[in-house]
């Protein structure tokens, strides 16, 4: 989007603001799409913990995508986005069995990431089928947050434990339909991903009745020029190559799924914030934005470095600055970076502010979330409000002291 028709947006629906090109979700969707065109029977789930808006849901769902949620409230959203149950996966970390059991219900497929969970379901409800999360121990990335698929990691069935899970498998009678593994959200290398690719290929072929084989995501987008991507036209020649080979030797036709949040919506999103305060200090000059890690957490949480710009003042002579917010801790969104020269009142857009930005926005020193605007065909459209007053009490109970 440009600098001019996000000014106008900030101007028309006021800042903090995130603003989604529905443009550029489409035509990540149709990339992903694309790059597997050769794979007859593709799934893509959209990673909705990445943005969960309804109105983003529903735009991916027309695109065709279906989802994958981490919590029943996640699939409650899903639903009420219009997603039929059978669109919908379930892949849970350390939830209550409860839980599990409530999401079954509903008909949505459930992915079993623990034997204890798998041998508890099974004895349970032996006809449900049920997917296998597997962890290849296949370390992807860098980033020690977001990285699952190590040794250490919490996430996923050990591919060394496959003889209690068969054991399993076979005491309960229980149905596997898919098998599933998600290497954490830093893709650098696609040498790395078909490894591990093969790594499920393998574990594949002790279970006889799949239906599909998920890759899960991790694929890793640019945040400013230069920055390494996935390159997903690249693994979808060879993956896509190697799947069609597998289902042949498999005996079975296979659905080829895949749950991407991030390369979905990250580079869809605009954060905008009006900058408060510019202040010289000796060595430093900052500028202070009317929000902070309560609206925006990723560059404090995992490093991340938001491409910047003052779109305010979009072609003006470019100045060193360290951008911060005005949370009472520290609260750093840039070091130093060369941004346009920043006058007070001046707006700052932070680009991939798509994925888990608004989703992990809290209401940190009692501020209001921002509100949420879709741009679409050439127009801003309001997808959420602002928060008031209200909303800050709305759950609190005031008693007699
Ligand atoms: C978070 C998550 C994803 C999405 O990861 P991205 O890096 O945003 O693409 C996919 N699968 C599972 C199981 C996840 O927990």
């Amino acid at each position: 989007m440009q600098p001019k028709e996000l000014l106008a947006l900030a101007e028309e629906f006021g800042n903090p603001l995130y603003v989604y090109d529905a443009a550029t979700i489409e035509q990540q969707y149709n990339r992903l799409t694309s790059a597997f065109s050769k794979v007859e029977n593709l799934r893509i789930n959209y990673a909705m913990k990445a943005l969960s808006n309804i109105t983003i849901l529903k735009l991916l769902k027309k695109c065709g995508s279906g989802l994958d949620t981490v919590s029943f409230q996640e699939v409650q959203l899903g639903l009420h986005a219009g997603f039929s149950p059978e669109k919908i996966i379930f892949t849970p970390n350390g939830v209550s069995f409860e839980e599990i059991e409530e999401v079954a219900k509903l008909g949505v497929q459930i992915n079993i990431d623990n034997l204890s969970v798998l041998e508890h379901f099974g004895a349970k409800y032996p006809k449900v089928p049920v997917c296998i999360r597997i962890n290849p121990h296949v370390m992807a990335g860098g980033n020690s947050n977001i990285s699952v698929g190590h040794i250490d990691s919490k996430f996923g069935i050990s591919v060394h434990q496959m003889p209690h899970l068969l054991r399993i498998v076979e005491n309960t009678g229980m149905h596997i339909n898919g098998i599933h593994m998600h290497t954490g959200s830093d893709i650098l290398d696609i040498e790395v991903f078909l490894y591990a690719a093969e790594i499920l290929f393998d574990a594949a072929k002790n279970f006889k009745e799949l239906d599909f084989l998920d890759f899960g995501s991790g694929f890793k987008v640019p945040y400013k020029k230069g920055d390494i991507e996935t390159n997903i036209e690249e693994l979808g020649k060879k993956l896509s190559k190697r799947f069609l080979a597998f289902e042949k030797e498999y005996g079975r036709t296979l659905t080829l799924a895949f749950e991407p949040g991030k390369f979905l919506v990250s580079e869809a999103g605009f954060f905008l914030a009006k900058v408060n305060v510019v202040k010289q200090t000796t060595s430093t000059v900052f500028a202070g934005i009317d929000s902070g890690f309560n609206h925006l957490i990723r560059p404090m949480f995992y490093g991340s470095q938001h491409a910047i710009e003052n779109i305010s003042n979009p072609k003006g002579k470019e100045r060193f600055y360290t951008v911060v917010g005005y949370i009472c801790e520290t609260d750093t969104f840039a070091n130093n970076r060369q941004i346009s020269e920043i006058k007070e009142g001046d707006i700052l857009s932070f680009r991939n502010s798509g994925a888990y930005c608004f989703s992990m926005a809290s209401n940190y020193n009692s501020r209001f979330k921002p509100a949420e605007v879709l741009w679409k065909d050439g127009k801003g459209h309001l997808i959420s409000k602002r928060e008031t007053f209200e909303d800050l009490i709305k759950n609190q109970v005031e008693i007699e002291i």
